[in-house]
């Protein structure tokens, strides 16, 4: 079994993201990228499939500039077998990253894709929705849990007010929540191996791809800042406080 793995590299999630002065996006001179989060979870996941004995092969696949190239590293180095990298320096949306990795799908025919899901950055939620609509693929969004045996693979969702299970017939498309594993970070033995594992170089073209932006930012502001707290003398003004503003009865 064959399971591709997209990885976004995104502003890490510890940085406290700065609005560039003009308003017209976040500033990321000089902050520290990562991959994404839940794509971290993704890869973990196929990993311990592969670990299981369930998959036999992990291809990881990042669409970006030239140095999302050291995030599909931290994917080989977590334990993926190889990587695509399809490089461009627009920003890429989420369509025109599904209709990327729908034409990579066409070529590997993975028996599973997981991705995020969502990216960190523009929290689109949207790219792997898209590629099981583009590849006729049943999806199996947010899982909690995920088991695979035969064809099939069962996906217990986070959805509002609790969990579902699903059933899917297999090729299909995963996306992952928060609680589905706790991702391993990558021993310096296997950084090192990581070097040397194959990465593909294509670009957006090589799949007949436009990446020309449909979206317009209109623009981009800071949040607005929280007003300075208040210091209670005891439970019986804070209780007081509360009521008067009508939180407590
Ligand atoms: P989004 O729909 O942008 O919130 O992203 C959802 C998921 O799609 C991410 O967690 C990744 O798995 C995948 N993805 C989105 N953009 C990219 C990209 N440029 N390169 C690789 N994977 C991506």
């Amino acid at each position: 079994m064959k399971i591709l793995v997209p990885v976004k590299r995104v502003i890490d999630y510890n940085v406290k993201p700065r609005v560039k002065l003009d308003g017209t996006g976040v500033d990321l001179a000089n902050v520290k990228m990562s991959m994404n989060p839940f794509d971290e979870i993704a890869v973990e996941e196929a990993i311990r499939l592969k670990e299981k004995g369930v998959a036999t092969e992990i291809v990881a696949v990042s669409i970006g500039v030239a140095k999302a190239q050291e995030t599909l590293r931290t994917a080989l180095a977590m334990g993926a077998d190889r990587a695509i990298l399809v490089q461009t320096d627009d920003e890429v949306e989420p369509l025109a990253v599904a209709k990327i990795l729908k034409a990579i799908v066409d070529e590997e025919q993975p028996d599973l894709v997981i991705l995020g899901k969502q990216a960190i950055d523009d929290d689109s939620n949207q790219t792997g929705q898209m590629l099981a609509a583009l590849t006729g693929r049943p999806q199996g969004t947010f899982a909690n849990k995920l088991e695979v045996e035969g064809d099939a693979a069962t996906v217990t969702r986070e959805v509002d007010g609790g969990l579902e299970t699903v059933k899917l017939a297999l090729p299909a498309i995963i996306t992952t929540d928060l609680r589905l594993n706790e991702p391993r970070y990558a021993s310096l033995p296997n950084i090192m191996k990581a070097k040397s594992k194959p990465l593909a170089n294509k670009t957006p073209a090589d799949y007949g791809v436009d990446t020309a932006a449909r979206l317009q930012t209109l623009k981009v502001s800071e949040p607005p800042k929280r007003s300075a707290g208040v210091k209670v003398a005891d439970v019986d003004e804070l209780v007081a406080k509360l009521k008067s503003m009508g939180v407590a009865a």
